[in-house]
């Protein structure tokens, strides 16, 4: 009977099993690095977890989809939800740099946001918007946190009339993303 592990669960001891595929250890005790099931292998001595999905790390060109979790004064970070319209389950994160978007307020955190991975560094995944189909899919009024719609490049809140911006994405207010999931 295999378990089902989390990242960072106890899974063996050091003396009993090696650490195998996604699983990493502190000298002492053997540790999931993912969600997955536990694999022994006797003949080896390791332990490893394999995963029903394989964790999605996307890959330079991949278009994201995910929930806007910081913003920064020059960057904003995303928990990544869809790569290329999948579902992924291991949201892993990403920035964005927002330097160049002359924008009052190119994105809230909790905002849905299009991106496109540029490139891995140092283990962080970066991401840019510098696209007119990328951008902010879904958002909400600053002031009131009601819904907003879009005018020209502005967004107006419909419950207070604030008048704020976004980087838009030319699929806002299509909540077609919504359907990617299956
Ligand atoms: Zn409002």
């Amino acid at each position: 009977m295999s378990e089902n592990t989390f990242p960072g669960d106890k899974i063996a001891q050091i003396e009993e099993f090696e650490a195998g595929n996604n699983a990493y250890d502190n000298g002492d005790m053997v540790f999931a690095a993912v969600i997955g099931k536990k694999n022994i292998d006797k003949e080896s001595r390791t332990i490893s977890i394999s995963h029903k999905k394989q964790l999605s790390i996307p890959q330079v060109g991949d278009i994201v989809i995910g929930k806007i979790v910081a913003v920064m004064s020059s960057m904003i970070a995303v928990s990544i939800e869809y790569i290329n319209g999948k579902k992924t389950v291991s949201n892993v994160e990403c920035i964005c740099s927002t330097r160049n978007i002359r924008r009052k307020n190119v994105a809230l955190v909790n905002d849905i946001i299009k991106l496109k991975i540029i490139g891995h560094l140092n283990g962080t995944i970066h991401a840019a918007m510098d696209d007119p189909s990328l951008g902010v899919l879904f958002t909400k009024c600053r002031k009131c946190g009601g819904n907003v719609v879009q005018m020209r490049d502005a967004i107006k809140c419909i419950e207070c009339s604030w008048i704020d911006e976004r980087k838009l994405s030319t699929d806002f207010g299509n909540s077609d993303f919504i359907k990617l999931e299956e």
